[in-house]
């Protein structure tokens, strides 16, 4: 699906909804509509026509990379402002969308002066009605096409070979904030664009916390470590959590380890089309409440991942949004006890038609180190 398409799925919903136009502000929902991957952009988008604006500094990049809409460079606010009036004006638009979510309370109209950018865009609609949107592109960002799995693909696939890399350097003594580096470091090396967020590396009782920032503990014997991170390719994140143990091993590294496995590939068994997350997650944690810890469980079950690290659907207790084909969900249960660690395994997966195939090829079998 192109970027024709995602537009056109766009002004469906503008026609429903009975909005003439709509300006896209969050730069990730503009990079979706126009492929622009910079950091200051615009989509205004109306019945028939398309226009992304920027500033003068991208003048040169928009022109290679934005499609299915004309470039419009502004060279200061106050002309984007004109531009946007005039367009109103001349395309007979009476109700503009806007996306509530992404913009300031400034913006709906504050008594004070609004601060400059996107707030004073808002204020400047002369003559057009503005409409408060929330979630109808990142709606539309849930189901992928096969461009954008094979991008999570191969994300997803850098992500294995930097944990079977970073396996090899896990010692007793080591820092955790060396190992995030590392690991970084050869994700990149490797062709990753970026880090899908600042890896988690969590040794010992850090290991409890469930987004632990990496610190100077060091990596310990007959402790866990847990390392949770992911890769950037076109855009788009991967997203993986493997916990292991630095031997010796105990019966209950052993027993925790294998309940959350249990939980884990009960979710990816319960996931799939026209199941609500919140069921997939309502099964995972069953498995834990079972083993006698529910309370070790305080997190939802897992995400959406495409060209944010968290986007929708959610699987979390009590969400009813059903799952379908094209979706792109982790599945991450874990279980965690203050001052002596915790154990989360994650996988990333996409939703079939009949069922889920999982992305994340990692082992999961406890790895003893
Ligand atoms: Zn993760
Ligand atoms: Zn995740």
């Amino acid at each position: 699906m192109g970027v024709a398409e995602r537009q056109e799925k766009l002004r469906s919903r503008m026609a429903v909804e009975g909005v003439d136009a709509v300006l896209v502000s969050n730069l990730t929902n503009v990079r979706y509509l126009t492929e622009f991957a910079g950091s200051n952009g615009y989509v205004f988008i109306t019945k028939d026509a398309t226009r992304f604006f920027t500033d003068g500094r991208y003048a040169t990049q928009a022109a290679g990379m934005v499609k299915g809409a004309e470039v419009i460079i502004s060279p200061s606010h106050g002309a984007l402002v004109e531009e946007l009036n005039r367009l109103t004006k001349t395309n007979k638009v009476a109700r503009v969308g806007y996306e509530a979510t992404h913009v300031t309370v400034a913006s709906r109209g504050a008594t004070w002066e609004p601060p400059p950018g996107l707030d004073k865009v808002m204020g400047y609609f002369e003559e057009a009605e503005l409409v408060a949107t929330q979630g109808w592109i990142e709606e539309l960002r849930k189901v992928k096409d096969s461009d954008e799995i094979a991008s999570i693909r191969a994300a997803a696939q850098m992500g294995d070979e930097g944990f079977a890399y970073i396996l090899d350097r896990i010692k007793p003594g080591v820092r955790e904030i060396d190992l995030a580096l590392e690991l970084e470091f050869h994700l990149r090396s490797m062709g990753s664009e970026g880090v899908s967020f600042d890896p988690i590396v969590a040794a010992a009782e850090r290991s409890a916390l469930p987004h632990a920032r990496p610190s100077e503990r060091v990596v310990e014997r007959g402790r866990y470590l847990l390392l949770d991170f992911g890769c950037v390719v076109n855009g788009y994140c991967s997203d993986m959590t493997r916990t292991v143990v630095i031997g010796p091993v105990d019966d209950r590294h052993r027993q925790v380890y294998e309940t959350v496995l249990a939980s884990q590939m009960a979710g990816i068994e319960a996931a799939g089309p026209g199941v609500s997350g919140g069921d997939v997650d309502k099964v995972s944690r069953g498995v834990i409440s079972k083993a006698g810890y529910p309370e070790a469980f305080m997190h939802g079950l897992g995400h959406g991942v495409g060209l944010d690290i968290h986007e929708a659907p959610s699987l979390k207790t009590g969400f009813a949004d059903q799952l379908a084909p094209g979706h792109v969900i982790t599945i991450e249960p874990g279980a965690y006890f203050e001052g002596w660690g915790g154990v989360r395994v994650e996988d990333l997966a996409v939703v079939t038609e009949d069922g889920l195939e999982v992305l994340s090829k990692a082992p999961k079998d406890l790895i003893v180190l």
